[in-house]
């Protein structure tokens, strides 16, 4: 049986998640959802003709023979609701973002008078003479009602936030968050802050794969391992089965014996499968209860960029993201590498985007190799069928940041 490509498994993985549903969540629960639907303005911005100084709201046809004297007959702050119309030969004092009164054409900024912060006198003198619409914002100049300000799809972001606000919208229609269970598997296992004694390991997975599940948008609910028991495990994963979306398993799915997770889902509609990739070789994805479930092999590399690789663009796409690729870039390897034969392989590289376009690998291919992957900052694709590459040598980067 021919291996599974990682495009294959890929795909497989993101049909399995599929979409979250949608929902209408408060502004300040949106930041870095995506907008499910287009939003139609339901007002103008600005909503009416508003003062874009502090001065005077005047005809500019009186302003004719500067300096002149004119009386003030109002005063306008920003928020009123009533106002009184401009007479000819009349000015009212208005402060920025107070609406102009019907008759005025435009605002001169008190900058250009005699007048001052201060009670409203009877009169005030000008000294410049502006162009009718001079100082005014008109209604519609940056929005106008019926248009679709924000398009479906669209990544919530602060200014999208603040939009929406200005519109006048509490709540917007977005996917939730993926809820997702990352359970470790591992007798040898041990909680850090734990003692270890000789033959033990401090679990890493967990926390790895649920900080990846946070950093992509979802929920994370970590559930920290259980040991290489088939019945332990299934009692681990009872209590959620109906309260995540999706599970996330490392460990025991290898060729060995104790291969816990494939003993316990082998029988469920859970198929394992072999990818072409390196590291990361060993897969399973399937449904446990209805729930889809994801097996990550155990080795921390492997499992990182198992994460990385099929799980990380599932729950992007999940969350209704249209871009669920990291940046990738071209860049030239400073020292040369192998790779096995009919498999993609993955490599951690530092690169430094402002260098020139150079990527250093990091640590070599062994996948218990954590130290390196936390000193790397991207994944470097060898294609299939590459098996070496000299220094200098061109290479495709998956930018992690
Ligand atoms: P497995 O896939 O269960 O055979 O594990 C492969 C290797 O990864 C073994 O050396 C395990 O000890 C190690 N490993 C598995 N799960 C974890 C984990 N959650 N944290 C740290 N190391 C792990
Ligand atoms: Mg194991």
């Amino acid at each position: 049986m021919s291996p599974t490509t990682v495009a294959e498994h890929r795909q497989r993985v993101a049909e399995l998640v599929g979409r979250m549903p949608v929902l209408q969540l408060p502004l300040d629960e949106c930041l870095g959802l995506v907008l499910a639907a287009d939003v139609i303005a339901p007002l103008s911005l600005p909503p009416f003709d508003n003062s874009a100084m502090d001065g005077y709201a005047v005809r500019a046809a009186d302003l004719v023979g500067v300096p002149v004297r004119l009386p003030v007959t109002d005063d306008i702050p920003a928020g009123r609701t009533e106002l009184s119309a401009l007479e000819p030969g009349s000015v009212q004092r208005i402060m920025t973002g107070a609406p102009v009164p019907p008759g005025a054409d435009a605002v001169v900024q008190v900058e250009w008078t005699d007048g001052g912060p201060g009670t409203i006198t009877g009169t005030v003198t000008i000294n410049a003479a502006v162009e009718a619409g001079a100082n005014i914002r008109t209604a519609g100049d940056d929005v106008q009602k019926g248009d679709a300000v924000l398009v479906a799809g669209t990544v919530l972001r602060p200014a999208q936030l603040g939009l929406a606000s200005a519109l006048g919208l509490a709540e917007l229609p977005v996917r939730r968050r993926p809820r997702v269970l990352i359970l470790s598997t591992g007798s040898e296992l041990v909680e850090p802050g734990q003692p270890l004694q000789q033959g033990q390991i401090y679990e890493s997975n967990g926390m790895m794969l649920a900080s990846s599940v946070r950093e992509a948008g979802g929920i994370a609910v970590q559930l920290r391992f259980v040991p290489d028991d088939v019945d332990a495990f299934h009692r681990a994963l009872a209590p959620y089965l109906g309260s995540v979306d999706v599970i996330v398993t490392s460990g025991g799915v290898s060729a060995g014996a104790y291969e816990v997770v494939k003993d316990a889902l082998v029988s469920h509609d859970v198929r394992f499968t072999k990818v072409a990739m390196q590291p990361g070789g060993p897969q399973g994805a399937g449904r446990y209860e209805g729930v889809p479930v994801l097996t990550l092999p155990g080795n921390p590399v492997s499992a990182q960029v198992s994460f990385e690789v099929f799980v990380r663009p599932a729950l992007l796409a999940a969350m209704g993201h249209l871009q669920v690729e990291r940046t990738t870039a071209r860049a030239t390897i400073t020292t040369g590498l192998t790779s096995p034969a009919g498999r993609t392989q993955f490599r951690r590289g530092a690169y430094d985007p402002s260098s020139g376009q150079v990527v250093t690998p990091v640590g070599g291919p062994g996948s218990h190799l954590l130290s390196a992957l936390a000193l790397s900052n991207c994944l470097i694709e060898v294609p299939q069928d590459v098996t070496e590459l000299a220094a200098g040598a061109e290479v495709t980067i998956r930018y992690l940041q």
